[in-house]
């Protein structure tokens, strides 16, 4: 029984149920982008989405010590996976980011990995983080 694959040529994801796109194949679709141009072309569209722009703000923070938020995460030792420095292997763990979210660490000092990240709508993603503020300053 052969797991089957997306239909975009280069891409080998495996895909589920009916589905003959992947996830990010599946999304492109939805807003329009047309199925059958280059997998390369496909990460240049990943460009314009919302979960890159996280991606390289994510990235930024912990390790591009001009960036205003390095202080509070690189330099206090807040990484992400490895694997994560590729915006795919990052996409295939998060999905994309739904509107208005915010990409939220579940362990405030752990790294930015799929176990430890979820996205967050911003009204409880505001209040987890004055409650953690709270937290800190007992
Ligand atoms: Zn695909
Ligand atoms: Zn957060």
């Amino acid at each position: 029984m052969g797991q089957r694959r997306c239909r975009v040529a280069g891409c080998g994801e495996s895909v589920c149920g009916n589905n003959t796109l992947c996830a990010h194949h599946k999304y492109l679709h939805e807003i329009g982008v047309e199925i059958g141009v280059t997998f390369r072309r496909y990460r240049t569209y990943m460009k314009n989405t919302p979960a890159y722009r996280t991606w390289l703000q994510m990235k930024a923070r912990c390790s591009r010590e001009s960036h205003e938020a390095y202080r509070r995460y690189g330099a206090r030792g807040i990484t992400f996976d490895p694997r994560w420095s590729d915006f795919m292997a990052f996409y295939k763990d998060m999905g994309q980011r739904p509107f208005g979210y915010h990409l939220h660490r579940i362990d405030p000092g752990g790294p930015y990995c799929r176990s430890n990240c979820i996205w967050m709508e911003p009204k409880a993603h505001r209040s987890v983080h004055t409650m953690l503020r709270r937290m800190a300053n007992v």
